[in-house]
């Protein structure tokens, strides 16, 4: 009978523990990121560290990875007041995109930047160029050309005759429908400033082209150090459209083996570093591993300082095998990489190789790695005190903000369990040792 009760006791008091401890680990998931601070958990080696949506100034620099699918569009606010779309994904993405980016209250957009010609790139350009307007184009030295019957657009002829008549064998020609509404919208964009109807400028991106702040109270800079090579002379055409001038062509892969379709296209991609207070974001599109071997080459040794400490990494060809190489990762050595994939996408991007890179590196940054396959549209800025901080739509989904609150719930769950059994062996010895005196005694 006395046995029963006690059993029913234990019983209540393990039922009162387990509901305890749920009441604790539901409540501290609202306040993860409280209890984060708190703890001081993320904030140790990092100079960012998962925040609430709130905790980041508005008007300040925001730089948001947009969850595009298996794609890229990132879309940045300026601290200067002015904004930048680097790519726009696939058409079947441009939606998401517009709805996103009207939400922060932007009808007009002042720099739009494509990396490159692939259709997860342009493909949703021509449906953002009718949603917004555009003031300044930068575009991939790629020529666009007619399907059909293979003449050139009006633009991209007079590109191709500049071309030829400097550097005959190097241009880049493509044919697909996606990159020539690109090309048409680009020339054909026009925008409106004090009630004045403006032509957009088109400019040929090219390797040193800068974008700075429009006025003195902010200071930041946005550099290109590819696709074009440093000593390039850039050609000033028509006052509106700038064309850059290829130097290489990338028609070989890394070990030397001619690529079938010519040119790679991934190889035409932009390098853009994003520097501001003391933080540096970069970004490469698809660009090969040849690619970022020819900037590593390229850089100048103040330039190589700047490339030495980035904090977040957008990685190059949503974490492909072929780009992403160890030497330049161990470069940049980047704080956070941000990955732009889709869920299950057929080319298993982010690839292992990739992952396995950055495992590799000497300081920790697989903790931070961010794929917007896993947490949406993943945005980066500054607090109040000037420090940067991060924030994922889909909060809870990713390793990097769920890991602190099961850290702590499994810290919790540890000790109380720990304790239980302790105070339980306790009480065993004890009975165990009176039982085995007993019969010592017995014995005696
Ligand atoms: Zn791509």
């Amino acid at each position: 009978m006395r046995r029963k009760t006690v059993n029913k006791k234990v019983i209540a008091f393990k039922l009162i523990l387990i509901v305890l401890l749920g009441a604790i680990l539901g409540t501290s998931l609202f306040f993860s990121a409280k209890i984060e601070t708190a703890l001081g958990i993320g904030d140790k080696e990092k100079i960012s560290s998962y925040a609430d949506k709130t905790q980041i100034v508005e008007d300040d620099l925001t730089i948001h990875y947009l969850d595009v699918g298996q794609g890229d569009c990132t879309f940045i606010c300026l601290p200067d007041g002015t904004n930048m779309m680097i790519d726009a994904s696939l058409s079947s993405k441009a939606d998401h995109i517009i709805e996103y980016v009207t939400a922060l209250g932007v009808t007009q957009i002042d720099y739009f930047i494509l990396t490159h010609s692939d259709s997860d790139h342009c493909g949703g350009a021509k449906k953002i160029f009718d949603a917004f307007e555009i003031k300044n184009i930068y575009r991939p030295f790629e020529i666009a050309m007619d399907a059909s019957n293979s003449t050139i657009p009006y633009a991209d002829e007079k590109l191709a005759s500049y071309y030829t008549s400097h550097e005959s064998e190097k241009y880049s020609l493509v044919t697909t429908n996606v990159y020539r509404n690109f090309i048409t919208a680009a020339y054909g964009e026009k925008y409106t400033e004090n009630g004045v109807e403006k032509q957009a400028k088109v400019t040929v991106s090219y390797d040193g082209l800068k974008i700075i702040a429009n006025n003195t109270d902010v200071n930041f800079t946005f550099e290109f150090f590819a696709p074009l090579i440093r000593s390039t002379t850039a050609f000033d055409y028509e006052s509106t459209q700038t064309y850059g001038y290829p130097t290489k062509i990338y028609d070989e892969d890394r070990e030397g083996h001619k690529v079938a379709s010519g040119v790679t296209k991934n190889s035409c991609s932009g390098v853009m570093l994003l520097e501001y207070k003391e933080n540096s974001f970069l970004f490469t599109g698809d660009a090969t591993n040849l690619v970022e071997d020819d900037v590593r080459d390229s850089l100048t040794a103040s330039e190589r300082a700047r490339f030495e400490k980035v904090n977040v990494f957008q990685a190059g060809h949503h974490g492909a095998e072929t780009s992403n190489s160890e030497e330049f990762l161990n470069l940049i050595q980047p704080t956070y990489v941000v990955v732009s994939c889709g869920l299950n996408n057929k080319y298993k991007h982010p690839s292992e190789a990739f992952v396995q890179r950055l495992e590799n590196l000497s300081h920790d940054v697989n903790d931070y790695l961010l794929r917007t396959d896993k947490m949406g549209d993943i945005v980066f800025g500054y607090s109040e005190d000037g420090s940067l901080l991060y924030y994922a739509s889909q909060a809870g989904s990713g390793n990097a903000i769920t890991v602190y609150w099961w850290e702590i719930a499994l810290g919790i769950f540890v000790v109380v369990t720990v304790v239980i059994i302790s105070v339980k062996f306790t009480k065993n010895v004890h009975a165990t040792t009176k039982r085995v005196v007993n019969k010592v005694k017995k014995y005696k």
